[in-house]
Parts: structure tokens; sequence; C-alpha cells
């Protein structure tokens, strides 16, 4: 018979206790775990804000580019006035500064029961939280002939990068008299003033370089974003350079013809020594795959937290997510969200304090290189609706000085809306 004494039981069971409080302080020590696919502007805050926000969280970001290049003043870089150096940036500082685990790959799989995440480099993640922000991906073979090799002959350059300068190389070997032909996508796209700033600011540099050069855009649309901004600014900086058709007028875009770079209409031929091609959009390809778009095509989501509609337990945020006509495909809107996002999912997982959304949007547009407008919107979020709050635009007729001081505002709110991204 064992006999323990008084004191020997009572050691045993102070053990005891000190294992068992000692492995649940374990568990509950150890962090939570939230991966974030996509480091563009909204997966990159995600990540940022979650672990600025809630120290107790493990947060892993994949993504497979090593360095981000912003679309936002991309056609700055086409029109020469920035370098694409100057809107390239990397990953250093959320690793090292934040801590946050970033992983170059492209995510393949999710599988939401077991809560992991397939890499391509056939590595798993497992997750407590997920968070998807994969941008945007073309339909393509939604117009007859423009497939992805399509691209390399007429690029879209509407994720930016090499397409990008792809681009700007056929508008510098360009002959001066050459057509340039921008196809507008019908909506909801990425950044609707984007292909009217791109007509605007590739004007300027014909200006200065191909003065003879015409401008035409075949819009998919009868109306598009700022319209009345831009065609002020056109007929001011750019007399006779830039034509604009409307769907209505076209007939809609049917067909391109990649070797005779010509695209066709309802009712005509355009044939053009440059065609920069914006096909229709939807979100990211891996959000398709993992049933998180709808028939539309986008992610619809819950306005409060981004949290999916289709899939709980994964988030979505930036141009991926669908915001019908309130919430535009803007870098500074995927911002946002994100951080409305991150503090949802650290309240959830830690119990931390609950932030309203606060959901913003400014878009600057450069109508030429010292000519600059802007809107502003604030959204107010409930449970399941969305609704514009405020809105402020720039007005046709401002003057001189003001345009030169939406430069400044424009060039200011870059420096800091990247640092406040990446930095
Ligand atoms: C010409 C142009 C001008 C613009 N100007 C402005 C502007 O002035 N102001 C403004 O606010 N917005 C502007 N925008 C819009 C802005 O760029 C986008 O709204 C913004 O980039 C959206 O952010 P996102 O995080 O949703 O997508 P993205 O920034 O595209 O990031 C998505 C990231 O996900 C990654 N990814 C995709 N799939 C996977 C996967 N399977 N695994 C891992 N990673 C993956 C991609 O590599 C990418 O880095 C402009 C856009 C264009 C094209």
């Amino acid at each position: 018979m064992s006999c323990w004494t008084r004191r020997e039981f009572g050691c045993l069971s102070v053990a005891a206790c000190v294992m068992a409080v000692t492995s649940r302080v374990a568990r509950s020590q150890a962090k939570a775990r939230v991966v974030v696919i996509g480091g563009g502007v909204g997966g990159a805050t995600v990540a940022k804000y979650l672990a600025v926000s809630a120290g107790t969280i493990e947060v892993t970001l994949v993504e497979p580019k090593p360095r981000y290049t912003t679309c936002f003043f991309s056609n700055l870089y086409l029109a020469g006035i920035r370098s694409l150096e100057s809107l390239t940036h990397g990953y250093e500082a959320l690793a090292q500064r934040y801590g946050i685990n970033v992983i170059h790959d492209s995510a393949t799989t999710i599988d939401p029961v077991a809560k992991t995440v397939g890499l391509e480099s056939g590595a798993k993640l497992p997750y407590d939280r997920l968070v998807l922000a994969p941008g945007i991906a073309f339909k393509f073979g939604a117009i007859d002939g423009y497939d992805e090799a399509a691209t390399q002959t007429m690029p879209h350059a509407w994720i930016a990068g090499p397409q990008t300068e792809l681009l700007r190389r056929q508008l510098e070997s360009m002959e001066d008299g050459g057509v340039f032909l921008i196809v507008a996508p019908p909506n909801p796209f990425r950044c609707p003033p984007g292909p009217y700033e791109r007509a605007s600011l590739v004007a300027y540099y014909f200006k200065q370089f191909k003065p003879r050069a015409k401008i035409l855009i075949l819009d998919a649309k009868d109306r598009f974003f700022e319209q009345d901004l831009f065609q002020d600014a056109w007929a001011r900086h750019y007399p006779g350079m830039i034509e604009w058709l409307p769907g209505q007028f076209t007939g809609g875009i049917k067909a391109v013809d990649v070797k005779g770079r010509s695209v066709k209409t309802a009712g005509d031929t355009f044939k053009a020594a440059v065609v920069n091609f914006i096909p229709p959009q939807m979100a990211g390809e891996l959000a398709q795959q993992a049933g998180l778009a709808d028939q539309s095509g986008w992610c619809p989501v819950e306005p409060t937290t981004f949290e999916s509609k289709l899939q709980p337990g994964i988030h979505v945020v930036g141009d991926a997510t669908s915001g019908g006509d309130i919430m535009p495909k803007s870098a500074f809107l995927a911002n946002s969200q994100a951080k409305a996002c991150a503090f949802a999912i650290a309240a959830a997982l830690t119990g931390s304090e609950r932030f309203g959304p606060n959901l913003f949007n400014t878009c600057f547009t450069f109508l030429a290189a010292d000519d600059a407008v802007s809107v502003a919107i604030a959204l107010e979020a409930t449970a399941g609706t969305i609704k514009i709050s405020d809105i402020l635009i720039s007005q046709v007729g401002e003057d001189a000085e003001t345009r030169r001081q939406g430069v400044q505002a424009a060039n200011g709110w870059y420096a800091a809306f990247t640092h406040d991204v990446f930095g």
C-alpha cells in the first residue's frame, strides 16, 4: 500500500496544479494566427494594423512579389513625370519593424474546414482567421480575341509593373501623328477615373513630344466618373487631341485583332499605333476558386467587419469586394476597409475594444502636371448596409492656383499613404 504523507500529497497536488495552470496559460498565451493573402494596399494594411493593434496575434502575409509597384500614380510614369522606382515599395519594414511573417509565395488553395492555406511551394499555413486581398483579375475571353497572350501586344497596364513599362515603351516608340487607343471597361472596375486620367497624362506627354498624335477612347459605358472635370481639362490643355466615344455611339466593343492592332465595335473597326486595352474585371482568381465571389464576380462582405457573406471566418478587403456604386475600387478605400477589418478581427480574437468602422475615400486625379482635382467621400457602415454620408468634389472653373495646390496635396498624400501601408 502506498502511503503518502499529508506533506507529500500536498506537494503532488501543487505540482499537478502548477502543471495544469501552466498548460492553461500556455494555451491562452499561444498566439492566435491570422493569415493575410495578398500584399497590396489592402493586405499590407490589414497585416500592419493587426500587428500594431494586437501584439498577441501572429500575423503572416503571403505575397508572391518581392516588391510592390503602386497602380496609383502609374499614369504619372506614363507621362514621364515619375519613375517606376519611386512607385515601388518593399516589405522590409512590415517584417522587421512590425514582426510580420512575410512569405513570398502564392496561395493556391484554402481549406475552410481544416483552416489551412496551401502555398505554391507545397507548404500549408494554419489559421484562426483568414483575410483575402487578392485585388482584381481580368475576364479574358469576354471580348473576342483579347486573351492573356494579347496583353503582350495590347497591354492593359492595369496592374502596375511590367505591363506599365511595356505601354510606356510603346508610347515612346510611337510616331508623331499616330493614334493611341484606350479601351475603357464596363463598371465596376479598378479606379473609376483611371482610364481618363491616363488619357489626360498621355496627352500631356504627347503635347511636349508628339504634338500631332491623337487619343481615342472607346468606352463600354455612356458616362464616366468626373466627366465634366475631364472634358473641361481636355478642352483647356489638349484641344482637339482627345476624342471619347461612348458605348451607345459605337454599339459596344466586340473584338480585337491583335496582329492588326485594331478594335472592332458594332459598327466600325478602329486601327491604332498603340492600343491600351483595359479588360472587364472581377475579383482576384483565388477568391473565385474559394467560393468567395458571387455571380457578379465580386465578393459580398459584411461592411462593418469585411467578413465574407459566403464563407464565415474569412474576410475580404480591397478591390475584390463588391461595393456596388457606393464603394469605388480605390487604394484609399482598400486601406480604410483594411483598418476596419483589422480592428474587427483583433476584437474577435483577443476581446480588445472594437472601434467602429470609419470608411473614407479620397481620390486625387491629375489632369496635367500642374492641375489635379480630388473627390472625398465619407461612408457610413452599419450591419448589412453602407451609405454615403458626405461628399466633397472639385468643381469646373476652379482657378489655376487651386489646381496647383491639388498637385501638392496629391504628392503629399502619396508619401504619407504609402508610409501608412508599407512603412
Ligand atoms: C492607373 C491606375 C490609377 C490608380 N490611381 C489611384 C489613385 O489615385 N488613388 C487610389 O486610391 N487608387 C487608385 N487606383 C486603384 C488602386 O490601385 C487599387 O484600388 C488598389 O491597388 C487595390 O488594392 P488591393 O489590395 O485590393 O489590390 P492590389 O493592390 O492589386 O493587391 C493585390 C495583391 O494580391 C496579390 N495576390 C493576388 N493573388 C494572390 C495569391 N493567390 N496569393 C498571394 N498573393 C496574391 C498580388 O500579387 C497583389 O500584390 C489606381 C489604379 C490604376 C490601375
